[in-house]
């Protein structure tokens, strides 16, 4: 019997966006660990599904509808699968695209921060380009703002066609409340922000670099860093140990973490969270290779640790969050694998199919001070 411990339990609503391709089998074994997590904290998650993308084009002729942005509006959280279809990426004319739905949904949810968690697992150091020695304990917690510059600013062609540009803009209010989600999250780990901005050459950098300093006179207790992203994209594979949690801009952090995707060696691996003032969305890093539906094959692990993210994030359960954390680095360390992180000498039987990988972390939940009697 097992007995909780927990003081905190809690009840929470969980809207499930499966979305396309891939999109349920990840989130099916991302629910499943949810719902482990619920029986062994002792806490109450509710679940409900909605459409999204091609699926929710397909029945409703939109890729976001009402009844779904209802049920995101007044959820606690939501674990995303992705979207995607092979016949919109073969006709670029056709004008209702699943896309459309996530880029309605993030405004409509006003999610100004995109984080992605770069943590490797030591028993896949060997899947990245980069030298184990130099990957070892690399945990890096990117924070890149999503709602300005280059994307957002004004933008054309002149000089009769022969000139473009686009404008490079924030504001203070954009820098300070993404600053202030990087703090918070530096105080619960290892203490320290690197600002990335090329303030040396562009005023919004300036303007970015001045925030960020005024911000950090709140947290005393954590240690800011500035520095030019030129310099932070060597740094990066470099010493990637030096950094823990990075603050940037919409252009600077869309490059830089693409580049520390390849710190963990895999796209099924990576978790990301995107947040704002109100619910947080948590979603692999991945879209919905439409290569492998179906084979039952996909690597369910990052929408797992997306669970995990949101676990921490948006619930605030660190405890609950590490010990699913723990799960999969326990199944990886014994030699579990999909086929896509499988190495030569993985024995086929130690290579599992999704279902068979989800169920293989679920086991390994576990609270730490549980009594078992
Ligand atoms: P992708 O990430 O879907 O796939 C790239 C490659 O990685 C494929 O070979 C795929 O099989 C493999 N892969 C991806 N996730 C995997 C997993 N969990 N396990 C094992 N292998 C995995 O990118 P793509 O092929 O460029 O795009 C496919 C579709 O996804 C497109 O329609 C694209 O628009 C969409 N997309 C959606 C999102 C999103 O919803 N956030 C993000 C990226 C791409």
């Amino acid at each position: 019997m097992i007995k909780h411990t927990h003081d905190n339990k809690m009840k929470k609503r969980i809207v499930i966006l499966p979305g396309d391709g891939i999109g349920a089998e990840v989130t099916a074994e991302g629910r499943k660990v949810l719902e482990r997590i619920a029986e062994i904290f002792g806490h109450t998650f509710e679940f409900d599904n909605a459409l999204i993308g091609h699926a929710a084009i397909e029945k409703t002729g939109s890729p976001l509808p009402d009844a779904t942005l209802n049920k995101l509006k007044s959820c606690d959280a939501i674990l995303f699968g992705a979207v995607g279809h092979p016949k919109y990426d073969n006709d670029p004319t056709l004008k209702v695209r699943p896309e459309q739905g996530l880029l309605k949904m993030r405004k409509e949810l006003g999610l100004y921060a995109n984080l992605r968690p770069i943590k490797l697992f030591d028993q896949l150091l060997g899947a990245s380009s980069i030298k184990p020695e130099v990957l070892k304990g690399s945990d890096i917690l990117f924070f890149r703002e999503l709602t300005g510059d280059v994307y957002f600013g004004e933008k054309g062609r002149m000089n009769e066609n022969n000139t473009a540009y686009d404008t490079m803009i924030y504001h203070r209010y954009e820098v300070e409340r993404i600053a202030h989600k990087a703090f918070q999250a530096a105080r619960t780990r290892r203490k320290k922000v690197t600002s990335v901005d090329k303030a040396n050459v562009l005023e919004s950098s300036r303007l970015w670099r001045e925030t960020v300093n005024q911000v950090s006179r709140e947290y005393t207790d954590v240690a800011l860093e500035h520095q030019f992203v030129d310099a932070a994209a060597m740094k990066l594979i470099q010493n990637p140990r030096s950094f823990d949690v990075v603050v940037t801009g919409n252009l600077f952090g869309d490059i830089l973490t693409d580049e520390a995707s390849q710190i963990a060696g895999s796209m099924g691996m990576l978790a990301s969270a995107s947040v704002g003032d109100k619910v947080g969305l948590y979603e692999p890093i991945h879209g919905s290779a439409h290569d492998i539906t179906g084979k039952g094959i996909a690597n369910p692990l990052a929408s797992i640790l997306s669970a995990a993210l949101l676990l921490d994030i948006s619930f605030g359960m660190k405890e609950e969050s590490n010990a699913v954390i723990n799960a999969v680095e326990q199944t990886l360390a014994e030699g579990f694998r999909t086929v896509d992180i499988a190495e030569k000498d993985t024995p086929t039987e130690k290579v599992l199919n999704t279902h068979l990988m989800g169920q293989r972390v679920c086991g390994k939940i576990h609270q730490k001070e549980t009594i078992h009697s």
